[in-house]
């Protein structure tokens, strides 16, 4: 096993926080992984799993093992005339899965194009970008309990998907591993417009002459000039998540903030913007120390270069004390703090 000691985290975390892991355990294979729950150094220290590390923010050093999943692989398990089953490895790069789907013509993750992470982080909040959510193409996952090495695997239904959120960030939070996880893909042509910023784009494009290709390249380019790069800017994408509200609430908030953006998100409850609250309370493009809400979008927060994690988890809480007292709104944490 290769296992470091009082190692750096800082490439190991999108944010660039600089914290240290007293053990830190890259898992390139299976057997590795076997080999890791059958030794005394997992039975007597604390352990966080670990995939690119662009939905965590470390407030301090850790003090147990950072095992970070890296074993990798895509295969078809099975196909029909309509469809195609890839089963893909937890240490594979979404990216990477997102650009082999997208060059083999199977439609259903064109629009998560460009989202950093891994395949195994991917069901721990649903991700989901321009319309879509992994829940949408999932199929099922495979995952190995750490206390007892069983493999167990989730249906969809199983892993209770939900708005950035499922079973794995809370009852099963870093109790087990994702291993696998399984797509069910379309042969047939089907493209997803209903998110507004991607059918603008792609209002003059003719029908006929949309491709899954057209969808993934724009969706990357709408990204790129909206979200900061973090090897650019430390950040780990939307910090918060956007409020839920009920019918009824949703109607005594529009009376008093009547501008303020937001959509319906079924039919009994809206979602706010909540990049507009951070917004209206002043935030986006403010600098505090060595962090801040982003110029192009107040629901990332930044390090300008040299913040500690602590020094990003305060401005999140003040941000959070802000818009609870202006909106009476409390806005929940989409990054994962440690
Ligand atoms: C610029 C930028 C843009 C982003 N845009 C989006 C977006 O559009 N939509 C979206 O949903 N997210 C977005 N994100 C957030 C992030 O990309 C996703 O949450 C991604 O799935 C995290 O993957 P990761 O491998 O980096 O996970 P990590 O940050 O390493 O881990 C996240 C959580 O998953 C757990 N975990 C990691 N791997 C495993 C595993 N194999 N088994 C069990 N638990 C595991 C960790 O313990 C942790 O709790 C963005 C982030 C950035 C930096």
């Amino acid at each position: 096993m290769n296992l470091h000691e009082n190692y750096s985290l800082k490439n190991y975390n999108t944010f660039g926080v600089d914290v240290k892991a007293r053990y830190f355990i890259d898992i390139t294979s299976y057997n590795e992984l076997r080999s890791l729950l059958s030794s005394d150094l997992i039975k007597t220290n604390h352990f966080l799993l670990l995939g690119s590390g662009s939905n965590i923010l470390f407030t301090k050093d850790y003090d147990g093992i950072i095992i970070k999943y890296s074993v990798k692989g895509i295969n078809i398990i099975d196909e029909t005339q309509d469809h195609i089953i890839v089963e893909a490895a937890g240490g594979e790069i979404w990216e990477d899965l997102v650009t082999y789907a997208v060059g083999k013509e199977y439609y259903g993750i064109e629009n998560l194009s460009l989202i950093p992470g891994t395949v195994g982080a991917a069901p721990i909040q649903n991700i989901g970008a321009y319309g879509v959510e992994l829940k949408d193409a999932f199929h099922h996952l495979e995952s190995l309990e750490i206390s007892t090495g069983l493999i167990r695997t989730f249906s969809k239904t199983e892993c209770n998907f939900q708005y950035r959120n499922s079973i794995f960030k809370n009852e099963l939070k870093n109790k087990c591993i994702i291993t696998k996880v399984t797509l069910k893909l379309s042969k047939v042509k089907k493209i997803n417009l209903s998110y507004k910023s991607l059918s603008d784009e792609l209002k003059d494009v003719r029908h006929d002459d949309l491709t899954i290709k057209l969808v993934s390249d724009t969706v990357k380019k709408i990204r790129q000039s909206k979200l900061p790069d973090p090897r650019v800017m430390g950040n780990a994408g939307s910090f918060f998540k956007n409020p839920e509200l009920t019918n009824a609430q949703f109607i005594e908030f529009q009376k008093r903030f009547p501008d303020a953006a937001y959509f319906k998100q079924s039919e009994d409850s809206y979602k706010i913007a909540a990049g507009w609250l951070i917004e209206k309370c002043g935030f986006k493009g403010k600098r505090i120390g060595n962090t801040g809400a982003y110029e192009k979008q107040a629901l990332i927060i930044v390090n300008y270069g040299g913040a500690s994690g602590s020094e990003v988890k305060e401005l999140a809480e003040k941000i959070q004390n802000d818009v609870l007292n202006i909106f009476g709104i409390f806005l929940d944490f989409e990054v994962n703090i440690v």
